[in-house]
């Protein structure tokens, strides 16, 4: 369970996060879904410890983990920029999630390899992440966060450089990962369609807040302010 009690960012006289508060239980998809700006990115990379919290406590299972650092988290953060090793084999780039752990080559390349199955790349182990296609070197950076088994996945905007087709085919697959892994997942995305593809819970957010959060067709069938009205009124 992921806790954000009252987490706020600001850069100079930018408050670019305000005041967010919400639970996200395990094993949920939230999407945190709103225009460019409001300061969605901001808010998962407190979550990550990417970004320390002006204001405000990040609690992981009521554990304060406000202050810790990104890798002593629980936490793996996907981007939309893939950020593969493009000196490393694709193998290779599933197989660094499992290097802290305390396991022998031999059977961190076995997992690397069970992984890229996972995430229907098998075959692929060999190539060179710049031979792939968007599709393909996201579905490689997935694995590769799930090597590292966290109990929170973060994506930002994963599929936002995918054309549409490809990005509908990921989407499906994305939520076959997470009913599979069972991990909780919190998904970052300007993209309603996406959100609402994806979401178990979404929470909008405009300039800075977190201003509805509930049920995708609770949201979609009730919005509690003027914003969310507005901004599910138009189609993307
Ligand atoms: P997008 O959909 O375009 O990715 P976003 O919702 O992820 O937008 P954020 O990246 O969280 O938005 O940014 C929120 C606000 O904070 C923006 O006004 C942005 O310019 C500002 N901001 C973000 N990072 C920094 C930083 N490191 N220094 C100063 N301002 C920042
Ligand atoms: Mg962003």
């Amino acid at each position: 369970q992921i806790e954000l009690d009252g987490i706020s960012k600001h850069y100079g006289d930018l408050e670019a996060v305000s005041g967010v508060s919400t639970t996200v239980e395990d094993g949920e998809l939230l999407c945190l879904l709103g225009p460019s700006g409001c300061g969605k990115s901001t808010t998962l990379r407190m979550i990550g410890g990417l970004e320390m919290p002006t204001e405000g406590t990040v609690r992981l299972n009521g554990e304060d983990i406000t202050n810790v650092p990104p890798y002593d988290r629980d936490t793996s953060i996907v981007f939309q920029n893939w950020e593969l090793f493009p000196h490393k084999s694709v193998l290779e780039n599933v197989a660094f999630g499992l290097k802290m752990s305390d396991i022998g080559t031999e059977e961190r390349h076995e997992r690397a390899e069970e992984l890229l199955e996972r995430v229907e790349m098998s075959g692929y182990g060999s190539h060179d992440p710049t031979d792939l296609s968007g599709g393909q070197k996201q579905r490689v950076a997935l694995a590769r966060s799930l090597a590292v088994d966290p109990s929170v996945l973060l994506l930002d905007e994963p599929l936002s450089n995918l054309d549409k087709r490809l990005r509908e085919q990921m989407e499906i697959h994305l939520k076959e990962i997470h009913e599979e892994f069972d991990k909780t997942f919190i998904y970052v995305t300007h993209n309603q369609d996406e959100a609402f593809t994806l979401a178990d819970r979404i929470g909008i957010m405009n300039n800075g807040q977190l201003v509805q959060v509930g049920d995708p067709m609770a949201v979609y069938q009730n919005p509690t302010n003027r914003f969310t009205e507005e901004f599910l009124g138009d189609t993307n």
